[in-house]
């Protein structure tokens, strides 16, 4: 199935890779702001070491200078919008103005060394998320793990977190399921079937519009085509996001195998190697994402009850600090919808939170076999 003409293929890649290009550019000026703040910080440390030893004065209005440089050119490296120049000269600005005030206590400079010393661990995190996604591979023991990636933003540090996620949709009981996780408060991460968005493409978007994640799970999800080559494979892969894309305005870099990474179903469809394909999704800024915790609502020989998939789930995540839940938002799955509150309600009470999965966040991968 000739699922993108060659012109539209190359329009995609073209617009990732000047999508990489930026990241890049970004990075490049967060590491020179990163810089600017160590220079900052080691000026104040040897000014202030030197006018210590004199003898000190007033040492608290300094300390908040100080405060204040340090978090503006945090702002500033956060801000993508600012360029490098605006970003050093007003770090410079602040370094000249800090230094013409007097000097500060010692104990000041410990707590400040400390403070930006966090921030240039963040820093270096922030611009580590490429060299992360393309060390992944290389990495992987190939067993269920969490990859190395960066904190997610929306878990307070110290929480336990659950991803909920739902594939196969959008369906005719899509509206069911957001209601339900409207009414329980939760967002969710969706893989969404291309071709589903391209017969679906309101409901695909009122899943955006309602706060959730959305991912790519294949174009057509069927395995004879998805997996009968790396091409197929690449091609379905961008034609499901050239498919939400155009129905959500959302370029989604998240991805879940048809099957999981781990499926042996490949292996009677072609030679196609499970691991080429993960390859090739990192290497192209896509991150995969398997599951630790099955609610078990998508097998076949078992309609399993709302409770028996709220147990599945509730006994899945107890005891992790992360679980990825997988659910299904196709056709017949209203136990699944109707395990929702039972879900939601138990798990908040054993202190979980829940959140959505994001390219470059945490994750989970099974092995990926050849
Ligand atoms: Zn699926």
């Amino acid at each position: 199935m000739a699922l993108l003409g060659n012109g539209h293929s190359e329009e995609f890649l073209r617009k990732r890779r000047e999508q990489e290009r930026r990241k890049r550019e970004k990075r490049r000026k967060l590491m020179k702001a990163a810089a600017a703040v160590l220079i900052v910080v080691i000026c104040v440390g040897s000014i202030a070491g030197i006018s210590s030893a004199m003898s000190s004065k007033s040492g608290k209005s300094t300390g908040t200078q100080i405060t204040e440089t340090t978090s503006l050119s945090a702002e500033a490296a956060s801000d993508s919008k600012q360029t490098t120049a605006e970003t050093t000269s007003g770090t410079e600005a602040e370094t000249e103005q800090t230094l013409q005030e007097e000097t500060a206590e010692d104990q000041t400079d410990e707590t400040q060394a400390e403070e930006t010393t966090a921030e240039e661990t963040q820093a270096e995190e922030t611009t580590a998320e490429e060299t992360e996604a393309e060390e992944t591979t290389a990495e992987e023991t190939r067993t269920l793990e969490e990859a190395a990636t960066s904190p997610d933003p929306d878990v307070p540090e110290g929480s336990r977190v659950v991803y909920l996620t739902f594939d196969d949709g959008p369906s005719g009981i899509t509206m069911e399921l957001l209601d339900t996780l409207d009414s329980c408060g939760v967002k969710a991460t969706f893989f969404l079937v291309g071709q589903k968005v391209d017969q679906m493409p309101d409901l695909a978007a009122e899943i955006v519009n309602r706060g959730h994640a959305v991912g790519l799970h294949s174009y057509d999800h069927d395995y004879n085509i998805l997996y009968s080559s790396l091409d197929a494979f690449i091609n379905s892969t961008l034609q499901a996001q050239t498919s939400l894309y155009n129905a959500t305005g959302v370029t989604s870099w998240l991805y879940r195998f048809p099957g999981g990474s781990s499926n042996l179903v490949h292996q009677s469809v072609s030679d196609i190697s499970m691991t080429d394909c993960a390859n090739w999704l990192t290497e192209n800024g896509f991150s995969y994402v398997d599951w630790n915790v099955d609610s078990g609502d998508a097998e076949d020989s078992v309609d399993h009850t709302a409770d028996e998939i709220a147990q599945n789930v509730i006994n899945g995540v107890c005891g992790t600090d992360m679980a990825v839940v997988l659910m299904h938002n196709y056709g017949s799955r209203e136990a699944t919808i109707q395990a929702i509150p039972t879900i939601v309600e138990t798990l908040r009470s054993e202190g979980y939170v829940f959140s959505t999965l994001k390219a470059g966040g945490p994750t989970i991968h099974h092995r990926v076999p050849d």
